[in-house]
């Protein structure tokens, strides 16, 4: 197997280009396994760890941006504060050596419906850009996951950075799992008061924003029992679960009801803090 090691970011957009069938690796916590398992032979692996772009943060205008290649440990140390949605959901991920490897731009590329990332980068309104030697574009998070395990990623394009409009306002995340670490997700749920945006993970074949309960979010006033209680009915019925070995559709139906109802209490005492 050809292992391709670009220094510089132009360089690994021009690799990109000359080997489309190249598979691109940053933490190699998704990539690893697939290759150790078979599941995957390409043939040349694309090393973008060598690219230091990828692993800065900024800030733009409201916007933060999120090198791809930057780990949850980092987002845990780095951005708790402008972005604690996020730095919940990687608090959740694997073990300490998971989340010093694996990275954000990886959650993404590898599109699973149980990624943890996801669910606050879609509650957030999240941007993704790609880049290639042709240039560079962003593309709304809703419209980057295409499918499970897919996303809108050309041919000739890498991640280069997520972009995250700042915290305008009290961000939740749960996750339920079969224990407490290392563990993938039954179920998880977002919720972003500034933005008004919710996403169900791991309860259908991508990421679900659930819309009915973000409009009656919109139309809430006061929050008691009966509102909570119904703002989780709402987000339940927007999953789309299965009953797989990690848990049963009407438990992960059940489940999300509950951390729906609960990460909207959490967060709506936060607000009147
Ligand atoms: C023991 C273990 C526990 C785990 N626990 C969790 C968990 O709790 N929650 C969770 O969500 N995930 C978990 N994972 C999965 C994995 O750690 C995450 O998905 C992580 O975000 C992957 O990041 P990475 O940098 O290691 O990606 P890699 O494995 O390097 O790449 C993953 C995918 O993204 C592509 N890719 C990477 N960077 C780019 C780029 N810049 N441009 C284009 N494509 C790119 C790769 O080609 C590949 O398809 C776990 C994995 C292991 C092995």
């Amino acid at each position: 197997m050809e292992f391709l090691q670009p220094p510089t970011w132009r360089e690994a957009l021009e690799a990109r280009a000359a080997h489309p069938d190249a598979l691109p690796i940053w933490g190699g916590t998704d990539v690893m396994v697939e290759l150790n398992f078979a599941r995957k032979r390409p043939e040349a692996l694309l090393d973008l760890t060598r690219v230091d772009e990828l692993s800065r943060c900024s800030a733009d205008d409201g916007w933060l941006k999120i090198g791809a290649g930057v780990s949850y440990t980092r987002v845990i140390d780095e951005l708790g504060g402008e972005l604690p949605g996020l730095a919940m959901a990687s608090r959740t991920v694997g073990s300490p050596q998971i989340r010093n490897r694996g990275t954000i731009g990886g959650n993404l590329g590898s599109a699973s419906p149980a990624g943890d990332a996801l669910p606050p980068l879609f509650a957030g309104g999240a941007e993704i850009e790609l880049a290639s030697a042709r240039g560079s574009r962003r593309v709304a998070i809703d419209d980057f996951v295409t499918g499970p395990k897919r996303n809108a990623l050309g041919a000739d394009e890498l991640i280069a950075a997520v972009w995250m409009p700042r915290a305008a306002g009290p961000q939740q995340f749960a996750k339920v799992g079969t224990r407490n670490a290392m563990v993938i997700a039954v179920c998880s749920f977002a919720l972003d008061l500034g933005t008004g945006r919710t996403c169900i993970g791991s309860a259908g074949p991508t990421p679900l924003r659930a819309h009915d309960a973000e409009a009656f979010l919109a139309e809430l006033d006061a929050l008691d029992e009966g509102a909570a209680t119904r703002f989780g009915e709402l987000v339940a019925s927007a999953a789309s679960p299965i009953d797989d070995v990690r848990g049963t559709a009407a438990y992960r139906r059940h489940a999300l009801a509950v951390l729906a109802k609960r990460t909207l209490t959490w967060a709506w005492k936060d607000r009147s803090l």
